[in-house]
C-alpha cells in the first residue's frame, strides 16, 4: 500500500511511515474486511460511508504538514483510521462525527489501537469544537457545498485547513487553505469525490 502511495507521489517519510504502521483493517468494521483492505481504492465501513482511498489519506496528511504537537481538527471520524494516522505524527487529535454509532466504533477501535489520547465527539462538524481552537490544522473528510465559516474561525493563524470542496454527487476540488494576516491563501487543489458534508442542526456558512 505504502509503495502505491508513493508512487503516486506521496514524499513525506513521516506520513508514509505513519501510514505504514496504523493497522488500517482494524477500523474497518468485521463485516466489511476483506483482502482488499490494503488496496488502493476506499473501503466501505458501513451506514453508506467509507474511508477514503489510502493515497487520498497519505495525500491530505501531507498537505496539512503535520508536525509533532500540532492540535488537529478532523470533521468526519468515520472508522477513526485517519485521525489515528494524524496521532501516529504525533498529532493533538479532536475528530467530530455526526452518526453517533460510527462515533462509537472510532472510540472503541481507537482506544483498542493505542489511540485512547484521541478526542472523539458525536456532533455536527459544522460546529467545530470552539472550546479547542484555535486548531493549528483542520482536515474534513466529507464534502462540504462550501468552505464552513466556524471552521475558518476556529483555525489557527499560519494553520492549514485540508478539505473537499463542492456539490454532492459530482466531484470535488480537495483544497488546501493557509491563514495568513486572517485570509485564506489557496494551496493547492485536486479534483476528489467524497460523501458529502451532511446538514446538521446548523447551516452551512456562506
Ligand atoms: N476520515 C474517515 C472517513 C470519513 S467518511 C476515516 O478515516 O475513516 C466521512 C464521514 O463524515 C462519515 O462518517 C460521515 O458520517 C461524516 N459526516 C458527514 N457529515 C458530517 C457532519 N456534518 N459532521 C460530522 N461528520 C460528518
Amino acid at each position: 500500500m505504502v509503495r502505491q502511495i508513493r508512487a503516486y507521489g506521496v514524499t513525506n517519510e513521516a506520513v508514509l511511515a505513519a501510514m505504514a504502521r496504523v493497522r488500517r483493517h482494524r477500523f474497518i468494521p468485521e463485516a466489511y474486511r476483506g483482502p482488499g483492505d490494503y488496496g488502493d481504492h476506499p473501503s466501505p465501513i458501513g451506514f453508506g460511508q467509507t474511508i477514503s482511498q489510502p493515497y487520498i489519506v497519505a495525500y491530505m496528511t501531507e498537505r496539512l504538514r503535520v508536525r509533532p504537537g500540532m492540535k488537529v481538527l478532523e470533521v468526519g471520524t468515520g472508522s477513526g483510521y485517519q485521525a489515528a494516522v494524524l496521532a501516529t505524527m504525533g498529532a493533538e487529535v479532536y475528530t467530530i462525527e455526526i452518526i453517533p454509532e460510527l462515533a462509537e466504533h472510532a472510540r472503541k477501535v481507537l482506544a483498542a489501537e493505542g489511540f485512547s489520547q484521541v478526542r472523539v465527539r458525536t456532533g455536527d462538524g459544522y460546529e467545530g469544537w470552539p472550546e479547542a481552537a484555535p486548531f493549528d490544522g483542520i482536515i474534513v473528510t466529507c464534502a462540504p457545498p462550501e468552505i464552513p465559516r466556524k471552521l475558518v474561525e476556529q483555525l489557527a493563524e499560519g494553520g492549514r485547513m485540508v478539505l473537499p470542496v463542492g456539490p454532492s454527487g459530482g466531484t470535488q476540488d480537495l483544497i488546501t487553505l493557509r491563514k495568513e494576516g486572517g485570509e485564506l491563501v489557496k494551496e493547492d487543489v485536486l479534483p476528489v469525490r467524497f460523501v458529502p458534508m451532511v446538514p446538521g442542526s446548523s447551516r452551512p456558512a456562506r
